[in-house]
């Protein structure tokens, strides 16, 4: 049996580079699932398919022409790493993932990445729909105003201009869709690990995650 390690959380939790840093600590693969429904919004907008056409976005996600490089992304034989990280991508992908034959779509591609020597998953319901079955499932959360903060640096980091406030509103909508979603809502498994990581370093973050790995 391929060994999973899942972790889940909201927006801007830190929980992409919590999850990308355990991977290479510990050799395994890494799924941002996130890509996936941000791939789908992204191909969905070219295509000129809706928001609220679900059959369509369905279509869309079903035919996804993906490829993961290293921390590349490729879409249809396009590099779109960065296009994928665009708010308006992300908030895109937020109604999107609110479809249940999109999460559907999704499903199988998400399962392939299980692959030796091990996997770890970063998501939403990666502990609850897609590795129910995981060795260790992580439930990462940071206060609203944490998060907010840290979505800002990244972005003035990359020469992107941003309103802090807004960004913290955006990401609190983005919580209450991703919570009140009748299909694989946002919520810790029954059997997942809580890390509230407010005021913890990265480095703090993977140091507990792997000595529960090991534990
Ligand atoms: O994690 P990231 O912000 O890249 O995800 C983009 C959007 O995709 C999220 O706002 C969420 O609505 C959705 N998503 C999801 N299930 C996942 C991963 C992401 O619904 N496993």
């Amino acid at each position: 049996d391929v060994p999973v390690l899942t972790i889940d959380g909201p927006t801007a939790s830190g929980k992409g580079t919590l999850a990308s840093a355990v991977a290479i600590a510990l050799g395994y693969h890494f799924l941002d699932s996130g890509a996936l429904y941000r791939a789908t919004a992204l191909a969905a907008m070219q295509a000129g398919v809706t928001d609220t056409d679900e059959a369509g976005l369905a279509r869309v996600a079903a035919g996804l022409q993906l490829k993961f490089t290293g921390h590349q992304i490729w879409l249809a034989g396009v590099e779109v790493s960065d296009d994928l990280r665009q708010e308006h991508v992300g908030a895109m992908a937020s109604r999107v993932s609110t479809f249940p034959s999109v999460r559907d779509a999704l499903k199988a591609l998400q399962l392939s990445h299980r692959r030796v020597p091990g996997l770890v998953a970063d998501g939403r319901d990666m502990g609850t729909v897609i590795f129910p079955g995981a060795d260790l499932k992580v439930f990462v959360t940071a206060s609203a105003a944490v998060r907010a903060e840290r979505r800002h640096k990244q972005l003035i980091s990359k020469g992107i201009p941003a309103n802090i406030d807004s960004l913290r509103a955006d990401l609190e909508a983005r919580d209450l869709r991703d919570q009140s979603r009748t299909v694989a809502p946002l919520k810790p498994a029954e059997d997942a690990k809580l890390f509230d990581n407010s005021q913890l370093t990265v480095d703090q973050c993977v140091a507990q995650v792997l000595e529960w790995w090991e534990a």
